[in-house]
């Protein structure tokens, strides 16, 4: 079993920091976590996520216990634990991100008006509202994700993204934050409108027989 190393706790600063710097954690608002095997790197409660430091980030097993750190864990822990004792993901991100949180206010779901949601599985649900660090936040959070959905919104609260890696749960919450800055932005024009099912079917299709979206090298039809 991998035990999270120094360098481990310190890519879950970088992405602390990379989410602050994109104005996704504002303050001591949110949380990210990182799994090692059958343990967890995650942020501490309280700290101030634009300036982390690796020591403010804990390691537990999957019951919760403290294997190492000298910091009490997110008060949103069981949340991330839920998940993790469930679904095959590698990291998580909650943020009180202004735009999804804003969309969270007001819709039952984010329809998708994009291409880029379907990375995020589709239209992202809102889950009804619980207090923070409850059981019943974390369920609603698991029902939700359990779908394989990559993302949920949660309603009058923030958001949550999964990734496989952590670098793809921290991209997965920039993209919903741009998908519910996008939808912001079409519904002061009108009604926004979303891609129909057979529109989302056509694209995926495309995607597969293309590997839109993976690095590839140049062939003679470029030069
Ligand atoms: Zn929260």
């Amino acid at each position: 079993m991998p035990t999270p190393a120094l360098a481990d706790r310190q890519r879950v600063a970088e992405a602390c920091h990379r989410l602050s710097a994109a104005g996704l954690l504002i303050g001591t608002a949110g949380n990210v976590s990182l799994r090692l095997g059958d343990l967890i790197a995650v942020t501490a409660t309280g700290a101030t996520l634009a300036d982390l430091t690796p020591a403010q980030v804990t390691v537990v097993d999957l019951d919760g216990a403290v294997i190492s750190g000298d910091y009490a864990p997110t008060s949103e822990l069981q949340l991330h634990l839920g998940i993790y004792r469930t679904l095959p993901t590698g990291a998580i991100v909650h943020t009180h991100a202004p735009k999804s949180t804003a969309i969270g206010c007001v819709l039952p779901e984010l329809p998708v008006l994009h291409y880029q949601q379907l990375a995020l599985g589709g239209e992202t649900p809102v889950v009804p509202f619980h207090p923070f660090g409850t059981p019943e936040l974390a369920g609603a959070v698991l029902d939700s994700l359990s779908t394989g959905k990559q993302a949920t919104l949660l309603a009058n609260h923030g958001a949550v993204t999964l990734g496989s890696t952590l670098a793809q749960a921290v991209e997965n919450a920039l993209l919903l934050e741009w998908a519910c800055a996008l939808y912001l932005d079409a519904a002061v024009l009108g009604t926004p409108r979303p891609l129909t099912p057979s529109q989302q079917q056509a694209v995926i299709e495309i995607a597969l027989r293309t590997g839109y979206g993976t690095p590839k090298p140049l062939t003679k039809d470029h030069q």
